[in-house]
């Protein structure tokens, strides 16, 4: 018999943690299942003398499956054949149509590696790679079973309010009531790829944000997903018009406490890769939140708002007030987190299942912790929340 072992690439990212199924040449008949490793690698038996596989690669893994909205949101894959030490890279294997969906898939897995799965639920031992669990069986029957959330792109909903078109559905009755995000064209969305953030002198910032939404979603109970769900998107239709939020501007404690979920998501990724990539776990986490109150480091990297500052421990709010994202973002993810540490932070926001900065106070407070209470009065008062 003869092994094959392969990479995959996209655009230079190993596609980990990746759906990839041995077919036969036809690519009809299915041979077996395997998951990429965190190079990207996978092995199959190619059989007596043979050196290559044919082999189908889905665009889903550990994290999410991203469907091909145009053609009614289908699964994707693409069908290629490798060589025993090869490595495929998706630019190059002629299915330029779903490229993007491809680079979108290693980013999410990214975006999770890199700032959720330090944080409960996700640390738990029954989670790790799978972030809403693996479950018992074979590599075909997870595939097929297996809870994630889902990505549309590029999405086609309500084409008349390009507005909203990026936004994650909280409660999608298609996902089995987890999420499915919504992310826009990127003819339209500059912020999706790097290369188009760049041309425009804007942030890739789309994917690290949204996927925050995902977690956070996710995280939470069926009933509070229904919750985000009738007040997330009854916000997003009756403000689609509007440039409807922003880490500075008012709006409502609901959405300054959901999209302070997706500033501390996308702020996060974004210090680890620019700022800090020398540091891990615990020591990535204080230098995260110490940096965005005492240097804010992340100005000199991206388009910027500034929450607040820090000096000689007292922290001065620039913007303050329950309903304004950036100041939600700063009293639990900078201010109570330097105080608690961020891992109880994001943690406690993740397990009150509370959908505004009171509900969350009123979660903590009932919690009789005096530690955690005291710290969050004190970020509350200071915030003007
Ligand atoms: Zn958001």
């Amino acid at each position: 018999m003869g092994l094959v072992t392969a990479n995959i690439h996209v655009k230079g990212v190993p596609l980990r943690r990746a759906f990839v199924e041995h077919t036969d040449p036809t690519g009809l008949t299915s041979l077996g299942w395997a998951i990429t490793d965190r190079n990207g690698s996978f092995t199959f038996d190619a059989g007596l003398f043979s050196n290559s596989v044919d082999i189908k690669i889905h665009c889903q893994n550990s994290v999410v499956q991203v469907l091909n909205a145009p053609v009614l949101s289908a699964p994707i894959d693409i069908h290629v054949s490798v060589a025993n030490g090869g490595t495929v890279k998706v630019e190059n294997t002629g299915h330029n149509d779903v490229l993007d969906h491809f680079r979108i898939l290693a980013k999410c897995q990214d975006v999770y590696d890199t700032v959720w799965r330090q944080f409960r639920p996700y640390n738990d031992s029954d989670r790790g790679d799978f972030p809403l669990r693996r479950p018992a069986g074979d590599v075909k029957h997870v595939y097929n079973t297996a809870s994630r959330v889902q990505l549309n792109y590029p999405a086609l909903l309500q084409s008349a309010i390009p507005s909203i078109l990026t936004f994650v559905e909280p409660d999608a009755s298609g996902n089995h009531s987890l999420p499915l995000m919504h992310i826009q064209n990127r003819t339209i969305e500059f912020r999706v790829f790097e290369e188009d953030a760049a041309a425009h002198q804007v942030d890739p910032m789309i994917i690290p944000h949204e996927f925050g939404h995902a977690m956070h979603f996710s995280a939470v109970s069926s009933n509070t997903r229904a919750n985000f769900e009738a007040q997330y998107i009854g916000f997003l239709a009756t403000h689609a018009t509007n440039a409807y939020h922003d880490v500075n501007r008012p709006t409502t404690p609901f959405v300054a406490f959901i999209e302070a979920v997706g500033i501390f998501s996308e702020r996060f990724f974004f210090f680890k890769k620019l700022v800090r990539p020398d540091v891990e776990d615990v020591a990535l986490r204080q230098a995260f939140f110490r940096d965005e109150l005492d240097h804010q480091t992340l100005g000199n990297h991206l388009v910027y708002v500034p929450v607040g500052t820090r000096s000689h421990g007292r922290i001065t709010p620039a913007l303050t007030g329950n309903d304004t994202e950036g100041a939600i973002y700063g009293a639990i993810y900078l201010d109570f987190a330097s105080q608690v540490g961020l891992r109880e932070a994001v943690g406690l926001v993740l397990d009150s299942q509370a959908t505004s900065f009171d509900e969350f106070h009123t979660y903590v407070s009932g919690r009789g912790n005096n530690a955690w209470l005291t710290a969050l009065n004190h970020a509350k008062t200071t915030w003007r929340l």
